[in-house]
This record gives structure tokens, C-alpha cells and sequence, in this order.
């Protein structure tokens, strides 16, 4: 339990982190390594971010030592939590800046808004045929436990997902773990989806001696609009011919590891351009048929057709959400300094994470697609030999986070530290803001509670 009169005894650096995830809790044991205490404003109660919400629940060790992780780094001297509290909502960045009057303010706050499908009128149809991949997989996290209270989706045979990447395959993967899992419980022949993924569908019917016809499953189709080879399911070494051939052979290898062991189709090079629609809901989508032509995706003349879906799941990426208060150019947050990571037209605010890179998948947020290995895509896809991913399968992030939020820091130390009476005023609107939210000061109690 902090003792937040003593705290605003000294002067000090008082930085305001806004997301308690991998970034900003990384973020905030760098500050106070550096003898600046950070305040971590986090939108829920939990801080894990991606870990707990995006990153699908069968990666189950990974996620545990995620949260130690993030646990360890939240709970550390000279950081100070506040959760339930969504920065451009609860409070402005501006009131941060000038009626807090921190030193400076980091953005950790994530990639979570899904881009829109790119079919004329596709958000009308949103939970009316249509859903996103975001809240499906955090519907897929969290619908067993005993106090979720969000939205509760059915998952239909046949659904199709619009998409290529790895989230694609997650979204797929989840829909025919949901299927399979029913049609062998109502076989009598109980299973969780959780054990379902490690030991992967296919195999799993074959021990039964059983196969996706003998329980009618017909199961998850992602439509993609290039090829199978082009799937960003694996990247080249380098920007050699040779790299670039390989990786397309690696693709297709890794696609059809996938159709056998999960059962999920793909059909390349659709490209959707309609919706079909009936009383109001997304009944499937047209397609145009595409071609690859020196590496683009070109339209064929005359492909049109349809396909009918029980539901529709789009996946083709993750982006910042648009909080008020912070300037975007297009869908990402428009930074002066991509050094730095300074926001436009609001000095003293930086981005870190996926709010900087603007992207929410492991590709794009690493700083090169080269530190991408084979190994940890398969092993994420659950086709990898380990069969899971290894526990510090994400120490780059934890690593790119510090050295984004160290050029801050840098900045943030350079100035005057604050004085002891402008502490008495953060420390009391952060008594204010613990009461409202019904936190006693003290992360483990409040974590474990
Ligand atoms: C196996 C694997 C390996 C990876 N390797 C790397 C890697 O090497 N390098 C890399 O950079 N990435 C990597 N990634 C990608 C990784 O998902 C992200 O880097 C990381 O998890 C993103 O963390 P984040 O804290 O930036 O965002 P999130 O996990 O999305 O956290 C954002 C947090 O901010 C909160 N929030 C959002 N808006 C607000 C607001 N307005 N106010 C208050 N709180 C808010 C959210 O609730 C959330 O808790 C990897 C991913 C996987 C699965």
C-alpha cells in the first residue's frame, strides 16, 4: 500500500502511462528504474491486454507467464496502477498533461480497433451476419467464465472468415474448436477446445477412428485474396529471389500442416465485393475472383459469384482505437517523431507497442519481419514440433517496448523534476480516482482479488 504523502514528499518525474499491457507495464519498470514514477491508467480492471484478449486462450502457458510478467513489472516500487479508467473518456489527455500536470504521457493503449470490410454497407450488418475478429476472440477468452457478462455468439457450420493472416487463422481455428468440440461431446465423447487445439482436430477424430464426414462437420473456409503462397503466415530471410521462393513453398507447406490438423479450408484469391442480403441480414458475400500479376492482386473480368454463409467473420487487421483527444492520419495515430514516438500537436505525449506501430499482429510489430522465425509462427499456428509456444516467445516485445519508452524517459529526465506541491495535487486526484473505481492502492491485493 502506497503511502502517497510521502510519495509527494520529493521531488520527482511523474510520467502517466496510458495501457497496463505488455508496453506500458514494461514502460513503467523502465521509469521507475530510472527513479520516475509512473502512473499506469489502465481501461479495465485486468492489465494483460492482447495476452488475456487477442492471443486465443489455448496458449495457455505463454499467457501465464505473460501475466507474471506484467504482475512483476505492475507491482514494482514507483509504479502506481489505476485501473478502470480509459484515458480520452474518464479523463482527456489534456487534463493529464496540464490539471495532473505529469511530466509526459505514453501512449501503450494497443491496436484493437478491427478494420472495416471493405464491402459497401458491411457495418450495417454487424451482429446481423456479420462479426469482427476482436470481440470474437475476446467472446472466445472469456465465455466460460462464471462472471463474463459481453455478448454471447453462436458459431454456425460453414461460417467464412475474410482474411489471410495468422489472426485469420485463429478466428478459423476457434470456429471448427467450437464445432468439433460439440459434435464429439454429443458423441459422447467429451473434450475441452483448449485440449482439442494441443492435440489438433484431424488427429484427434483419427484416434477415434472417425473423420469430419462421420460427424458432419463441415467446418471454417478463409477466402483470401492472393495466393496460398503469399499467406503471411511465414516472411523471407532477406530480399533475396531465392529467400522469396523458399518462403512461398514454406507457405503452402504450412497451410496444408493446417488444413490436416485443424480442418480449416482456405480459398485463395477471392477478393469479396458484395454483400448478399436477406431481411436485413448478411446471408454470405460476392466474390471477384483475382489473379497475381507482378505481385499484385489484379481483378478477374466477368468472376463474380456467390457464397452463402451462415455467419461472416472479418479478419484483416488491427488498428488504433480513435480515442478523443488524439490526432490520427488515417487509421493510425499521427506521430511528429517516429524516433521519439511524439504525438503531433501534443508535446510531451509519445506512443509506444502497437499504438506506435499501428499494427496489431507479431509481423508488423516487430521492428523487422527477418526476427520472425519459422519456428515461433508454427509453434504459434500450433504446428510447430514443440506443439506450444515457448514461454519467452515474446521477449522482443517486452525488450522493443523498453527501448521506445527509453527515449522518452530520456527526454522526460532532462527537464526540472516536479515540485512537492504540484505532487500534492497528483497525489490527491489519484486518491480521487482510486475511490471512484474502488482500488486500495495495492496492485497483488486488487490482481488477486
Ligand atoms: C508469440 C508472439 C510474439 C510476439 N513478438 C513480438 C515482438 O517481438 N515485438 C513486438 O513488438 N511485438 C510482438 N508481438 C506482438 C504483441 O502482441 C505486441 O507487441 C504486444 O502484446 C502488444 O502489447 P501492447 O501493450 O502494445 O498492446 P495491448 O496488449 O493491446 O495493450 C494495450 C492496453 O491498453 C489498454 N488501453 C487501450 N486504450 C486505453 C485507453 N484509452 N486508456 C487506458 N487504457 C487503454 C488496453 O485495455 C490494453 O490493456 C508478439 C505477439 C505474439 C503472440
Amino acid at each position: 500500500m502506497v503511502d502517497l504523502s510521502a510519495w509527494a514528499s520529493k521531488a520527482k518525474h511523474v510520467v502517466a502511462i496510458c495501457g497496463g499491457a505488455v508496453s506500458g507495464s514494461e514502460a513503467a519498470v523502465l521509469c521507475a528504474q530510472r527513479g520516475v514514477s509512473a502512473l499506469v491508467f489502465e481501461q479495465n480492471r485486468r492489465p494483460y491486454g492482447k495476452i488475456e484478449d487477442g492471443l486465443p486462450r489455448w496458449h495457455d502457458k505463454l499467457r501465464a507467464k505473460e501475466y507474471e510478467l506484467i504482475d512483476g513489472n505492475l507491482a514494482a516500487d514507483n509504479v502506481l496502477y489505476v485501473p478502470q479508467t480509459l484515458v480520452g473518456r474518464d479523463l482527456s489527455f489534456a487534463q493529464l498533461r496540464d490539471d495532473w500536470g505529469v511530466s509526459a504521457v505514453l501512449l501503450a493503449t494497443g491496436a484493437w480497433r478491427d478494420r472495416s470490410l471493405p464491402v459497401p454497407g458491411a457495418d450495417a450488418f454487424v451482429d446481423r451476419g456479420l462479426l469482427y475478429q476482436n470481440p470474437f476472440v475476446h467472446w472466445f477468452n472469456h465465455y466460460e467464465e462464471p462472471d463474463y457478462d459481453g455478448p454471447r455468439y453462436q458459431v454456425p457450420d460453414g461460417a467464412i472468415v475474410v482474411g489471410g493472416g495468422l489472426a485469420s487463422v485463429d478466428v478459423a481455428k476457434i470456429i471448427n474448436l467450437e464445432l468439433y468440440r460439440r459434435a464429439l461431446s454429443d458423441r459422447g465423447l467429451p473434450t475441452s477446445v483448449v485440449e482439442l487445439e494441443h492435440r489438433g482436430i484431424g488427429p484427434t477424430l483419427a484416434s477415434h477412428g472417425l473423420s469430419a464426414a462421420d460427424l458432419g462437420v463441415a467446418g471454417a473456409t478463409i477466402y483470401y485474396r492472393r495466393r496460398v503462397a503469399d499467406m503471411p503466415v511465414a516472411f523471407p530471410r532477406d530480399e533475396s529471389e531465392a529467400a522469396k521462393v523458399k518462403v512461398a513453398s514454406v507457405r503452402e507447406k504450412l497451410v496444408g500442416v493446417l488444413e490436416k490438423k485443424f480442418l480449416i479450408r482456405v480459398e485463395p484469391c477471392r477478393l469479396p465485393v458484395a454483400p448478399i442480403e436477406e431481411d436485413g441480414r448478411l446471408v454470405g458475400l460476392q466474390f471477384r475472383r483475382t489473379e497475381l500479376v507482378d505481385g499484385r492482386v489484379k481483378e478477374v473480368a466477368d468472376s463474380d459469384h456467390e457464397v452463402r454463409a451462415p455467419l461472416v467473420i472479418s479478419s484483416i487487421g488491427s488498428v488504433p482505437a480513435i480515442t478523443e483527444g488524439l490526432p490520427m492520419k488515417g487509421e493510425l495515430i499521427d506521430f511528429a517523431d517516429w524516433d521519439t514516438g511524439e504525438v503531433r500537436g501534443l508535446p510531451g505525449v509519445f506512443g509506444l507497442g502497437n499504438a506506435l506501430t499501428g499494427k496489431g499482429n507479431i509481423k508488423d510489430s516487430r521492428k523487422s519481419a527477418r526476427e520472425v522465425t519459422e519456428r515461433l509462427l508454427a509453434d504459434y499456428m500450433g504446428l510447430g514440433d514443440s506443439g506450444q509456444l515457448d514461454a519467452d516467445a515474446m521477449s522482443g516485445a517486452h525488450q522493443g517496448a523498453r527501448a521506445q519508452a527509453a527515449a522518452a524517459v530520456a527526454e522526460v529526465v532532462k527537464r526540472e523534476p516536479l515540485a512537492p506541491d504540484r505532487l500534492a495535487r497528483i497525489a490527491g486526484l489519484l486518491e480521487a480516482r482510486w475511490q471512484a473505481v474502488g482500488y486500495g492502492g495495492d496492485y497483488r491485493s486488487w490482481v488477486a482479488r
